[in-house]
């Protein structure tokens, strides 16, 4: 089927949304690092980016808040830039895990490959890849590049949220050189564990989330930019990945009530992908018991059934002025 829906419609149910769910108090702010529980938990922002590159924002869209485990989506992004597809399924994966973002189970469960790079094994693993080989900098340089032109826009290393993070990552430390011990780690674990947090520890807005869920619905052509950032033919693996375990555990729940492709950060940000038609971004930092943003997902669900989409509908989407 056809469907056209209008900007006016994706401005409204945007607003809607933003209204019916701003006093919202479910949820609580990650507080395993301290930096995250001390952000303000009123916080609310929601962002569209259509194809054409224009944007749709009501609320706290330019707030710069920690990427958290949405960096994984980019980092895997570069692996496939780098490496191609191929290599990124043998030397981490496409499975999701069923288990906790940080779990050490199942690693030891599926210890032949850490499963896919949205988890933290596989997300670590991906660090250790980025190339070149052994230069922290460098990889640095390459995993920030790839990240600004994904979102048209350079993030900022958010210093007390690295240092927060650095210095109670027990449990990601333990998993780094559990990979080594499988030989599922391809750079030196410390190197990789440091860059891992660090890129975790970038400042970013719901808007510049959106353009990258943008990018990624565009099949990899920026649509603020017009950069093509990585070769269309790996468009729908990337959207694979997200709609698999985005939200970890509660991926499956996710897609059969919202339709949208989503990864959530618990810095309480969530980027979803509706491939040909838009990318959608909220944030709100209190998140539920699987490290997922409360009010980011209830607000992306209530303007993707408000307009009727579904990645799986089938439907053929065109928005108009
Ligand atoms: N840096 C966080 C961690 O590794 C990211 C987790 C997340 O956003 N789900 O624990």
């Amino acid at each position: 089927m056809n469907k056209t829906i209008s900007i006016s419609q994706i401005e409204q149910a945007a607003r809607e949304a933003h209204e019916l769910y701003s006093k919202n108090l479910n949820g609580k702010n990650a507080d395993y690092i301290p930096y995250l529980a001390h952000i303000d938990s009123n916080l609310f922002g929601i962002s569209v980016c259509l194809l054409d590159g224009r944007t749709i924002e009501v609320g706290d869209t330019r707030y710069p808040f920690g990427i958290e485990s949405v960096s994984k989506v980019y980092t895997a992004i570069l692996v496939l830039r780098q490496y191609g597809a191929d290599k990124l399924l043998s030397m981490i994966g496409a499975d999701a895990t069923g288990l906790p973002f940080n779990s050490i189970f199942a690693i030891l469960l599926e210890n032949d490959h850490p499963s896919t790079p949205l988890v933290n094994a596989g997300a670590i693993a991906a660090c250790s890849m980025v190339q070149p080989t052994g230069h922290s900098g460098k990889k640095w340089e390459a995993i920030v590049n790839n990240i600004t032109q994904l979102s048209g826009s350079a993030p900022k290393l958010i210093d007390e949220l690295y240092r927060s993070e650095s210095d109670t990552n027990f449990n990601n430390r333990s998993i780094a050189w559990l990979l080594k011990n499988y030989n599922r780690i391809y750079d030196d674990p410390d190197l990789s564990l440091d860059l891992y947090t660090r890129q975790c520890s970038l400042g970013i807005t719901a808007e510049q989330l959106s353009v990258c869920g943008a990018t990624i619905a565009n099949k990899g052509l920026n649509p603020k930019t017009d950069l093509q950032v990585f070769d269309p033919a790996f468009a729908p693996q990337v959207t694979s990945l997200i709609a698999t375990v985005g939200f970890y555990e509660h991926t499956g729940d996710w897609l059969y009530t919202s339709g949208i492709p989503a990864k959530s950060g618990v810095g309480g940000g969530i980027m979803g992908v509706l491939p040909g038609v838009m990318g959608i971004a909220a944030f709100a930092p209190p998140i539920d018991n699987a490290g997922n943003s409360v009010k980011a997902q209830l607000a992306i669900k209530y303007i993707m059934n408000k307009l009727g989409l579904s990645v799986f509908s089938g439907d053929s989407v065109t928005v108009t002025d």
